[in-house]
């Protein structure tokens, strides 16, 4: 797939590559047309014969740069450079061809006068420069920014960032991201500090884009080691106190900074404005970073939805403010760089809860994430239309439903609400309940009803449940036990071949294509994704004009260098994943994970033997137990073949060996595992407890 594309994409350059020389004569009609209607197409020269004027861009930038030996190589460019406008001396043939053609298709001739001529170029300058506003960038400043991801890139969640100027650090979000099926016992991963430790002094402060767990759920274990200020918006901060406090850090709410979009603040000597976006969660921002090396861009999460369920829009006005001022480097997110055209408005899912909540006629039971709040408000508002109680079930959205009613985000009577022992006293189609467990989570509240584990809802067949979210990839399977206890339970179960049930929070490919345009920055690094998906992103800003050889596909720990010349990555730092056991809270080391998977994936061995140092013989008989290796009944079999090894190991053995305890157990561990990998194949944990008598 991926393979593929990048396949297409050196194709296609070829082919555009040859294009202007090959194509333009025989059919200039086809040209001429796309330019009349489409004014933007005029606009687009970068665009249409990319790799040709583009390069011509380049050329000038990097002669202001410092990659002058690359755009030498190529002849027809250095042509161009020669000219004093070379795009305009390119681009001005087609028109020229363009009246030459229409003079003989039609008899009124339009005289191209001076005038007019003066007029073309004049418009062409207007054009180029506003297609590359970053040119405006100081090219002389000194100004240097290191970006080092330290999650959030080869993966989906986990998302962290740090940006450096020579004296000043930010960190950008701390997220955490979930473990997969091999990771036994373990229930959230947290990224590795250990980078934020060796720049403490020079980190100024935490900037939080939203209220995401991918965003902000390492905070409290990142507290725990190291403490700095936070910035962010009041819902973000809200949930990230609401986590202090489950870790005894109540106390450290006073780190908090309340940030108001649309201002800048002073952050060592970084300036950070907070953008107001739109996504699956209330209060949710993108960051400009302003910076002595220039204007950095950050999206975070978004996408762009022209009818918000509160009505605030996307801020695309100080994009577009800052993209014209001239941004040196654009982060975005590329989750769904795969989708092509715009994701849908958060307000269409309120339109199908309509239809579903006029065809309900007992109970309707929703889940949804319990972080979408604008998704919830939206089922409660049609709760209360409908003449519904409504009944919040599930810890996680209890509490953040609280949060925000208490924010004014949520603005529903206490009237409309019940305690779920009350829901019995009221008819069936009286009653919404809004509950976790969408993902299929065996914990939460939807499977315990679907499990009847339920201490007050018992699930019937006049039921109504509605999912209103797609399985997050890993979770398929739980959801679909979910749905199979729900279908065998007898509900209705409205699930995604409901159209509009669900749509996603982040934006698709015009979304991020109208971001690129907005800002037309210099340098792209394309953020938030697994490698497939930022390497997508970086083909539709190719797209979008920016150069291919300004865009860096990023992994976890590799750190970008960025001036107003050139990005390169300078260097990689220590990345990873520390995980935690949620029942505590607690860090969970590698190798106890590590034994985990051995056990489940090939069992263990236990060989407890006594040795009698005066004849290097066994002592009685040796005790072997096995678990997960070899079935019950060859257990004898298995205990018989280790006997045999272990005298003929001793007998080998030199007899100062037996002084050395722990190399006995070591050599006869060594010796167990070759007999076992060979006839077994397996890898098991071997375990010999050996007294020396
Ligand atoms: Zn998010």
């Amino acid at each position: 797939m991926e393979s593929n594309n990048n396949e297409n994409s050196q194709n296609q350059e070829k082919k555009i590559d040859n294009k202007p020389t090959r194509e333009r004569r025989p059919n200039p009609h086809r040209q001429n047309k796309s330019q009349t209607h489409n004014p933007n197409r005029k606009a687009n020269p970068n665009q249409k014969s990319e790799p040709k004027t583009v390069d011509g861009n380049i050329h000038e930038k990097e002669v202001n740069g410092n990659k002058k030996p690359q755009h030498n190589k190529n002849n027809q460019n250095k042509k161009h450079n020669t000219n004093s406008n070379p795009n305009a001396k390119t681009t001005s043939k087609p028109y020229s061809q363009n009246k030459s053609k229409s003079k003989g298709r039609k008899k009124n001739v339009t005289t191209v006068n001076d005038a007019m001529k003066a007029s073309m170029k004049e418009n062409k300058l207007v054009q180029e420069a506003r297609m590359t506003p970053w040119k405006k960038i100081n090219i002389a400043s000194k100004g240097k920014v290191r970006f080092t991801p330290l999650g959030g890139l080869g993966e989906i969640g986990g998302n962290m960032a740090v940006l450096e100027t020579e004296n000043s650090a930010i960190i950008i979000d701390v997220g955490m991201s979930f473990p997969d099926e091999t990771m036994h016992g373990v229930d959230i991963l947290v990224p590795d500090f250990s980078y934020l430790h060796t720049i403490k002094n020079k980190i100024k402060g935490i900037i939080i884009t939203h209220g995401h767990e991918d965003h902000i759920g390492a905070m409290p274990y990142l507290f725990k080691e190291l403490k700095f200020p936070v910035y962010g918006t009041p819902l973000a901060l809200a949930m990230i106190e609401n986590k202090f406090n489950e870790h005894g850090l109540k106390a450290d709410s006073k780190y908090f900074n309340f940030v108001t979009k649309r201002k800048v603040y002073d952050i060592g000597d970084i300036k950070v404005e907070w953008i107001h976006n739109t996504h699956s969660i209330i209060d949710a921002c993108s960051l400009a970073i302003e910076t002595e090396a220039g204007t950095f861009i950050h999206t975070a999460d978004f996408k762009i939805d022209h009818t918000p369920v509160d009505g605030y829009t996307m801020d695309l006005q100080r994009y577009a403010y800052y993209g014209d001022k001239g941004v040196l480097c654009l982060f975005s997110d590329s989750t769904n760089s795969h989708n092509p055209g715009f994701t849908k408005s958060e307000t269409v899912v309120g339109k199908t809860f309509d239809k579903l909540f006029d065809l309900a006629k007992g109970r309707v039971i929703m889940s949804t994430f319990s972080s979408n709040v604008h998704r919830i408000y939206q089922a409660m508002q049609r709760g209360v239309d409908h003449g519904r109680k409504i009944c919040v079930i599930g810890r996680s959205m209890e509490r953040n439903i609280e949060t925000n009613r208490a924010l004014g985000f949520v603005d529903i009577e206490d009237k409309h609400f019940i305690e779920v022992h009350e829901v019995s006293k009221y008819s069936e189609n009286e009653i919404l309940i809004v509950t976790t467990g969408s993902q299929g989570e065996t914990m939460a509240a939807l499977n315990r009803m679907a499990t009847d584990e339920h201490r007050h809802i018992k699930l019937k067949p006049s039921d109504t449940v509605i999912i209103s979210a797609s399985a997050i990839p890993g979770n398929e399977a739980s959801v679909s036990k979910l749905m199979n206890l729900l279908v065998k339970a007898g509900v209705t179960v409205r699930y995604k071949e409901v159209p509009d049930i669900h749509v996603s929070g982040h934006a698709g490919q015009e979304e991020q294509k109208l971001i690129l345009r907005l800002v037309q920055p210099k340098f792209f690094l394309p953020v938030h994704g697994e490698y497939n998906h930022i390497a997508k992103h970086a083909q539709t800003a190719i797209e979008c004009g920016v150069d291919k050889r300004n865009i860096l596909l990023m992994s976890d720990g590799d750190q970008v260098e960025i001036t107003p010349k050139f990005i390169k990555k300078v260097k990689s730092v220590k990345t990873g994943k520390t995980y935690i056991d949620n029942q505590n809270n607690m860090t969970i080391e590698n190798d106890v994970v590590l034994d985990r998977q051995k056990l489940a994936e090939d069992g263990i061995v236990n060989i407890v033997a006594q040795i009698a140092q005066s004849n290097q013989k066994i002592v009685g008989k040796p005790v072997i137990s096995t678990h997960g290796l070899v079935p019950d009944k060859e257990d004898k079999k298995f205990s018989k073949e280790m006997e045999v090894l272990l005298e003929t190991f001793l007998l080998n053995m030199k007899p100062e060996a037996l002084k050395d305890h722990r190399g006995i157990e070591n050599d006869i561990r060594a010796v167990v595992r070759k007999h076992v990998v060979r006839t077994k194949k397996r890898y098991p944990l071997i375990i010999p407890t050996i007294f020396i008598v």
